[in-house]
């Protein structure tokens, strides 16, 4: 099995993708660090967000909190016409919550000792030994694995081994070959 102890890991986003992301990397072992642009922690991003199964994997999986803590649920949907007519009924089961209510739960796994506010990643450059991050505020901070939610920067220039190259929807990430642990 891989071990990663001793190994850092970056993420640039924290919200509730990023925390996903950092807590799943600290559970392999890497020592992990959040940088979120916004300088405050996050609030005010929505009401109601229909939970994704991806959404729920951590609370079912690893963490101390129960999703039917966090959520709650519907098992029949029902669409309404004009007149109040009934134009679609099924029986589906979707569980709710709020966006802080998921967010400020990873955050409660995650700490906040290494979750960084107001650090805009700016660039990153990899070589064969890691990847550096820049940061707006002039901050450089080098670690071996780096991942983005939903950040974006572009894919790393070089040196990274499409087999260490996570490749999830809407997720970039990186890691430097030549120091994944075996
Ligand atoms: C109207 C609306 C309704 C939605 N409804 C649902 C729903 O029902 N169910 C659902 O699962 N999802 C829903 N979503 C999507 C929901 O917003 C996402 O599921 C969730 O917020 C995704 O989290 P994320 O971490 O991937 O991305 P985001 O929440 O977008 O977080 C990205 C984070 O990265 C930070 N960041 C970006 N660039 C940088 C940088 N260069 N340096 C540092 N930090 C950076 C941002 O500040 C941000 O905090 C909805 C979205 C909208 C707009």
């Amino acid at each position: 099995m891989d071990t990663y102890q001793g190994l850092r890991a970056a993420v640039v986003g924290g919200s509730i993708g990023g925390l996903t992301g950092a807590l799943l990397l600290r559970e392999l072992g890497f020592t992990v660090d959040v940088y979120e642009r916004t300088p405050t922690l996050l609030e005010n991003r929505g009401g109601g967000i229909v939970l994704q199964p991806t959404t729920m994997k951590w609370f079912g999986e690893r963490s101390a909190r129960r999703i039917e803590e966090l959520s709650t649920v519907t098992r029949h949907v029902r669409h309404l016409g004009g007149d109040n007519e009934v134009v679609h009924d099924d029986a589906v089961e979707w569980r709710y919550s709020s966006w802080s209510t998921i967010y400020r739960a990873l955050l409660d796994d995650f700490g906040t000792d290494h979750y960084h506010l107001g650090e805009f990643c700016a660039g990153f450059d990899q070589d064969a030994d890691g990847v550096t991050l820049r940061f707006v505020s002039g901050r450089t901070e080098t670690a071996t694995w780096w991942s983005s939610p939903t950040a974006s920067p572009p894919p790393p220039a070089g040196g990274c081994s499409p087999t260490s190259y996570a490749t999830t929807p809407d997720t970039s990430a990186g890691a430097a070959p030549s120091r994944r642990a075996r």
